[in-house]
């Protein structure tokens, strides 16, 4: 009997299919982890073989794998044990899941055909027949009579060519005169692979100087060595201040992976930079280890190439953003989460993973260590450590003594009594930006955000102008002379009256890093000034640019958004000015304050790491906030202990596992309806424990065009999380719920 094959197919469905093995066996049935094209609907697709399917006592129905394309799997064996979990746990459609994990598919394209019906013979006989045809008619002949016969399929793109191909191609498929398919070609045969090619080295931040490490390192160091030795699975948080030296750690664990022929994984929070932790793993480990980066925005062509070339075991090491999980190296030993608190190792579109965690399931899975390494770990990392999960490595001081950056806070509440005056930036901050000037050192000013104003507002009714999809306000940005959603994209010219009431008396509020450029332009007119941030910095090569003009010095001060606090180790920052510390404070998110302390300790961790020391001014209303109060003195252990209070206190994480669940449709009376529907669905689970909060019109209630309402669930066990929205996903299938209705984000990050 022929052998059935569980495939994971990339459609919205939290479910596999079965197939049968091909009937040309020539390699018996694919392995776990083989990509295969099968037919699906009336279409062809690229799918993975999961393992065998049970046999199925009448195998009718079942159709045939039409071609395989890998003769090695793509993916490991580990590998595809972590992409069960990551739907598993996630509630994530399985193929999505896995499509994530594999190389864009370069091998293959997808042709769509066409054939006629036999309407399409009856339709061109009735025009054959007609005295004058119409140009549309005229069309849709040419096109039915291109076909020789019923059977005879014919490229669709090849007849849409023809005049008036387009339109007439539509109108025949709406009325059953001719049908489409998709099939897939190989395109093995006529592209010749790419083979992939480092980029050209860069010709600063090259150095990579071998540090001889401070005892708080050697110590770090050696519990990492030992772990590697055992060749079991383990964890280490590696809480270091920042410029405490945590790459060093990084560097030497790497090594000892390789040495004991194990490969190494180093995830970083950012594509930009990944080309910075590159550069300095090649200087140390040299060419051999063929260190390779693994990101989305790579081209296509390039990142399938690079893919292949760690999957063959050409590459030992490699770096990446949060995908780079996924990388399928094999005998893996080391995974370095660096940054492990940053809110972009989650993936907010589908699958909603954590990169972190998921990090965290594969060094198990494949016997492997992991240090997750930060100066301001998250609460559920840091309590792990508490609780013994993890082990805690601590490196408590910046290297060769080097003192933390002194941090002031600003009160603005004392300024605007002084100056009577609300402006971005305080005479504190500017008298400090003027001796940096003056001293020929480089400053760092964070405003985070971006644009001009943050809204424009009528001041006779009072509204702000809003997006047309969105419950948001409009954001100014002078440079394109536009209102723009933040969220959706959607942009206006700025109105002169109010789009409400009329009102002629409209203003702008609130300064953007647009605007605090501008002032600081005029008020430093000999100043080099640059703004970083992603409406100023649009490429990776811009970016690269930006920073290298920053790092050799052609610049005097950098406007930024937070992209100005990652990573970034510039040597001659003296100053480092926050324009306002309360944006993020004034989410409504239960991680308002963890944020605002991250954001202020890690911006403060960029002044000061060279030989001169470092000062940083921030900017408050509320000088007098735990989370402002600790960021100031960078103390991480007493925001902690404030912190888990409050957590423990409203049952959030990493006291309860959380979901979030949003109900959604452009239809508010169905999106109403459903959310109704799918509150009576998790209601029994009150009674096991897990708390049920809504539903309730979502922070943005309107986004894209559609209503949404949100439920936030909380659960004292992992386990009851999961299964109860398993159960609900399924029982909002059987109530005709569509798919794309009903969000879920396991371990949301953020609850906008
Ligand atoms: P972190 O990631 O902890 O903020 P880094 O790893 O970037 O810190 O290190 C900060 C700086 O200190 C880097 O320039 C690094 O080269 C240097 N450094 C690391 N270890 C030592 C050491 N033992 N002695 C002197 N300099 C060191
Ligand atoms: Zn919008």
């Amino acid at each position: 009997m022929r052998e059935l094959c569980e495939v994971a197919l990339p459609v919205p469905l939290r479910t596999t299919f079965t197939y049968a093995a091909p009937a040309a066996a020539s390699n018996g049935t694919p392995a776990s982890g083989t990509r295969v094209v099968v037919p699906f609907r009336n279409r062809a697709m690229v799918g993975l073989v999961l393992g065998r399917a049970p046999q199925q006592a009448p195998a009718g129905g079942i159709r045939e794998i039409s071609d395989v394309l890998d003769a090695q799997p793509a993916l490991t064996p580990a590998l595809v044990a972590l992409g069960r979990w990551v739907a598993g746990y996630y509630l994530a459609p399985v193929g999505e899941v896995f499509r994530s994990m594999l190389p864009p598919v370069v091998e293959v394209r997808s042709v769509q055909e066409l054939t006629r019906t036999a309407a399409g013979a009856a339709l061109l006989a009735e025009l054959r027949a007609l005295e004058e045809r119409t140009g549309d008619e005229r069309a849709e002949a040419a096109i039915l009579q291109a076909f020789s016969g019923e059977a005879a399929p014919l490229a669709s793109a090849r007849l849409r060519r023809l005049a008036g191909g387009e339109p007439a191609i539509a109108r025949l498929l709406r009325r059953g005169a001719l049908e489409a398919h998709s099939i897939v070609r190989s395109r093995r045969r006529r592209a010749p692979r790419v083979e992939f090619e480092p980029e050209a080295p860069e010709e600063w931040s090259l150095d990579a100087p071998r540090h001889a490490l401070n005892p708080q390192q050697c110590g770090a160091l050696d519990a990492v060595r030992a772990d590697l030795a055992s060749g079991e699975f383990h964890v280490n948080l590696l809480h270091g201040v920042t410029g405490s030296g945590k790459t060093e750690i990084y560097l030497g664990a790497i090594e000892a992976a390789l040495a004991a022929g194990r490969a190494a994984l180093v995830l970083v929070p950012e594509i930009a930079l990944t080309l910075a932790m590159s550069r300095l793993l090649e200087a140390r480990l040299g060419a051999a280890a063929g260190v390779t980066v693994l990101h989305s925005a790579l081209p296509e062509e390039s990142r399938s190439a690079a893919w292949w070339a760690v999957r063959r075991g050409a590459a030992r090491v490699v770096v990446g953003t949060r995908s780079a999980v996924f990388a399928p190296l094999e005998r893996l030993g080391l995974v370095v989460v660096d940054e492990e608190h940053e809110a972009s190792y989650k993936q907010e579109e589908t699958p909603k993973y954590n990169g972190r965690d998921a990090a965290l399931v594969r060094a198990k899975l494949e016997s492997a260590v992991a240090i997750l390494g930060s100066a301001t770990p998250a609460l559920e990392s840091y309590q792990n450590a508490r609780r013994g999960k993890y082990r805690l490595l601590e490196l408590p001081a910046r290297v060769e003594e080097r003192p933390m950056a002194r941090v002031e806070l600003v009160d603005l509440r004392t300024e605007f009594e002084q100056t009577h005056r609300a402006r971005a930036l305080s005479e504190r901050l500017r008298a400090a930006i003027a001796l940096r000037l003056a001293a020929g050192t480089q400053a760092l000013i964070l405003i985070n955000r971006r644009g001009y104003s943050w809204f424009l507002l009528c001041r006779s009714c009072g509204a702000a102008v809003e997006c047309r999809n969105c419950s948001i306000s409009l954001t100014y940005h002078k440079g394109r002379a536009r209102l723009v959603c933040h969220y959706c994209g959607y942009s206006r010219p700025v109105p002169a009256a109010c789009p409400k009431c009329s009102g002629k008396y409209v203003q702008f509020v609130g300064e953007g890093a647009e605007q605090v450029e501008e002032q600081l332009r005029a008020e430093f007119p000999k100043a080099r000034i640059a703004r970083l941030d992603r409406d100023s910095v649009r490429t990776q090569e811009a970016y690269r640019k930006l920073l290298r003009a920053f790092a050799v010095g052609e610049l005097d001060l950098l406007v930024g958004t937070q992209m100005l606090a990652k990573g970034h180790d510039f040597h001659r920052v003296t100053l480092v000015g926050v324009v306002s510390a309360d944006l993020a404070l004034r989410l409504p998110d239960f991680r308002a304050g963890e944020r605002t302390f991250q954001l202020l300790t890690q911006v403060a961790g960029r002044a000061g790491r060279g030989e001169l020391p470092g000062e940083v001014l921030i900017q408050t209303h509320y000088p007098e906030h735990y989370a402002i109060q600790c960021g100031a003195r960078q103390d991480y252990g007493a925001f902690f202990e404030r912190e888990v209070q409050f957590r423990r206190a409203m049952h959030y994480p990493p006291f309860s596992a959380l979901a979030n669940v949003i109900v959604r449709d452009a239809n508010l009376e169905r999106a109403g309806r459903w959310a109704r529907q799918l509150a009576a669905i998790l209601g029994p689970a009150e009674e096991r424990g897990l708390k049920v909060l809504g539903p309730a019109a979502a922070p943005l209630a309107r986004l894209r065009g559609d209503h949404r309402f949100q439920f936030l669930l909380k659960s004292p066990r992992r386990s009851l999380l999961t299964a109860t929205l398993s159960q609900a996903l399924e029982a909002c299938a059987q109530k005709e719920i569509p798919d794309g209705a009903v969000l879920v984000d396991v371990d949301p990050i953020g609850l906008m």
